[in-house]
C-alpha cells in the first residue's frame, strides 16, 4: 500500500515516535511524506521515505494530487489544532480529498494506531 505521513511541527515528535513504534509495519509499504516530516522520519528510523515539498511550500497539495489520482491508500496527518498554520487552505483541501475519495485518514496518533493496526491485519481500501 501507499501510505502518506504528514505532521505539523508540534506533532513531529509524536510522528517520529509512531514511525519508530510501527517501523516493522511501515517498512512493508511505500511511504510518502511532506518534506520536513519525511526527513525527520528517515533520520530517526531505517525507513525510506519519498519526500515531497515541505507543507507550507506545497507538499500538502502534491500529496493531495496523488490522492485525487488514486495513488494513496491511507493518510496519517497528525495535526496541531491549537496553532494557526499558514497553509491552512492546502491542509483543508487535502483532508477534503480524503473524504471525496474515501481514503482512510488519521488526524491524530490515537486514530493512527487504529489505522496502522488495521493495515497490519490486512485491511485494504
Ligand atoms: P512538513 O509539512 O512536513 O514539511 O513540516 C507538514 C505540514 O505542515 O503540512
Amino acid at each position: 500500500m501507499v501510505l502518506a505521513l504528514i505532521a505539523h511541527d508540534k506533532m513531529k515528535d509524536a510522528m517520529i515516535y509512531f514511525a519508530k513504534k510501527y517501523e516493522y509495519i511501515l517498512r512493508e509499504h511505500t511511504i510518502l511524506a511532506t518534506g520536513t516530516t519525511g526527513k525527520k522520519i528517515m533520520e530517526n528510523t531505517g525507513l525510506t521515505v519519498r519526500c515531497f515539498k515541505s507543507g507550507p511550500l506545497g507538499g500538502d497539495q502534491e500529496i493531495g494530487s496523488r490522492i485525487a489520482n488514486g495513488k494513496v491508500d491511507a493518510v496519517f496527518f497528525f495535526r496541531d489544532p491549537l496553532t494557526a498554520q499558514a497553509h491552512e487552505p492546502d491542509i483543508s483541501a487535502l483532508l477534503r480529498l480524503c473524504d471525496v475519495y474515501h481514503v482512510p485518514l488519521a488526524t491524530n496518533p490515537a486514530t493512527g494506531e487504529l489505522l496502522i493496526k488495521a493495515i497490519e491485519n490486512g485491511f485494504k481500501k
